[in-house]
Order: structure tokens, then C-alpha cells, then sequence
């Protein structure tokens, strides 16, 4: 099944319901040695609005202003330029300045304190103070580096995200180097420090299949929201959600 383009984090459904239903009921079985493994981007957390932030900032320096056009909503992929196309930025400006605005996203996107701009998806915090409050140890694990540690902590704990150790652990790369991917298998094996797996949430194709092979015995979800330009997809087995909403949770 190709995933959806795009955040529908409001968006409910029957399956979805029956999906978040088993993550609840996954929690409740597995006992105190059970690890629930989550990501961040474009699963918990939301940073398109950091995004957006990152591109206003430099509309306002340039006086570039048909940038300002950006809208979280227009982002759905991993691509600036069909970002920027999707938001009618003036053509022209994307064709002859499209290396300083790549070069500015790239370097305020990876900064701590830029993290205080992402939103918690809806419902996304309850659902992991549901797993902990089932006796879950909860790594997050991702692709962030260690320098943005700061202001990743921070912007969880807003949120109500659990972050007490050693219960609660934050997995991230030493550095920015490396295939995501990769790191993420090495990660999950160290997830299994912390107790036994049980429950894996991603929005990366590649990373819930690989999750689906090393820990059969795990649930694995794949948010569909945005994900990086790869080809894979998700296996057909693993259960989709698009948020972390129950029909009955917005009346
Ligand atoms: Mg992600």
C-alpha cells in the first residue's frame, strides 16, 4: 500500500482505532521487562512548523518575500524544492537562489535551540504516557544528533512526553554522519539493553521493514506522514496509522 503524501494528524478511522488499540493492548501484556521504541520526526514530533520558521527567518533577512508563502501544510516530503514549488515561492527566486536557501535550511534545521519550534503530534505524548503507565521503558530513538539533545529534551518534556531515567531514554547519533538506517538497527540492538522490545513506531519505510525482520515478535507501526526520498515501502503486514487520534477523541 503506497502511504498518503502529507500530515493528516487530525484524520481518524475504524482501522486506526483498531491499531492504537493494539498498541495499547501490547503495553498492558508486556510486563516489566517490555521496551517500547519510538521515533521522533514525523512520528511524535511534528517539525515542519520548525521548518517553516527556518524559511520566514530568511524571507525577512532577504526581503525574499514570496518565501513567507510556506505553510506547514505544504511540506510533505523531504524535498525543499517541491516544497517550495507546492507553495507558488516565486519560481525565479527558487531558480537563482535555491543553494542559499537549501544552505540556510541545512544549517538552522540540525540546531538545538531550533527545536522549540516542533509541535507534539495530537494525541501522540498520551499515547506514550499510556505505555509508560503500563509499565513500558520507553527509548526514543532517533536520527537527531547528540549536539540537539538540549533542545529535543526540552521540547519533550513541554509536550508531557515521559523523560525520567533510566526508564525513559533518549537514543541519539553521535553525529551527522551515516546512513539513518543503519544507525537505527545498531540503536534498536542497543533498545534491547533496556529490556525486551516489544513495540516499534516509525515514519520511515526502511526502518519499521528492518524493525518487522530483527524483532518478529515485536508490533511495529509506520506513521504515514512524510519520510525520506527512498523507494521502499512499507511491508504490507505492518499496521498503518496517520496519527495517534481515537474516533471518540475530538467529540
Ligand atoms: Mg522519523
Amino acid at each position: 500500500m503506497t502511504p498518503p503524501a502529507g500530515h493528516l494528524p487530525l484524520s481518524t478511522s475504524s482501522e486506526q482505532d483498531a491499531v492504537l488499540g493494539r498498541i495499547a493492548a501490547v503495553a498492558a501484556a508486556a510486563g516489566p521487562d517490555g521496551v517500547g521504541v519510538f521515533d521522533l520526526d514525523g512520528c511524535l514530533v511534528d517539525n515542519r512548523h520548525r521548518q517553516v520558521r527556518i524559511l520566514q527567518e530568511l524571507a525577512s533577512q532577504t526581503g525574499w518575500h514570496s518565501l513567507h508563502r510556506v505553510e506547514a501544510h505544504h511540506i510533505r516530503d523531504w524535498d525543499l524544492r517541491s516544497t517550495l514549488t507546492r507553495a507558488g515561492v516565486d519560481a525565479g527566486l527558487v531558480d537563482a537562489h535555491y543553494g542559499r536557501i537549501r544552505g540556510h535550511w541545512f544549517r538552522h534545521f540540525f540546531r538545538s535551540e531550533a527545536c522549540r519550534h516542533d509541535r507534539a503530534m495530537p494525541g501522540a505524548a498520551s499515547l506514550v504516557r499510556a505505555c509508560a503507565a503500563a509499565g513500558l521503558a520507553i527509548a526514543y530513538l532517533t536520527a537527531r544528533h547528540e549536539e540537539m539533545r538540549l533542545g529535543t529534551e526540552r521540547s519533550l518534556r513541554d509536550f508531557g512526553f515521559p523523560l525520567h531515567r533510566p526508564r525513559h531514554t533518549l537514543i541519539m547519533k553521535t553525529g551527522m554522519v551515516g546512513d539513518d538506517t543503519a544507525y537505527k538497527a545498531d540503536a534498536a540492538v542497543l533498545a534491547v539493553t533496556l529490556g525486551k522490545p516489544v513495540l516499534f513506531l516509525d515514519n520511515e519505510p526502511r526502518n519499521v521493514n528492518l524493525y518487522r525482520e530483527r524483532f518478529p515478535d515485536a508490533l511495529t507501526v509506520f506513521l504515514a506522514t512524510d519520510h525520506s526520498p527512498a523507494p521502499d515501502l512499507p511491508h504490507p503486514d505492518i499496521p498503518q496509522i496517520t496519527g495517534f487520534l481515537r474516533s471518540s477523541d475530538l467529540g
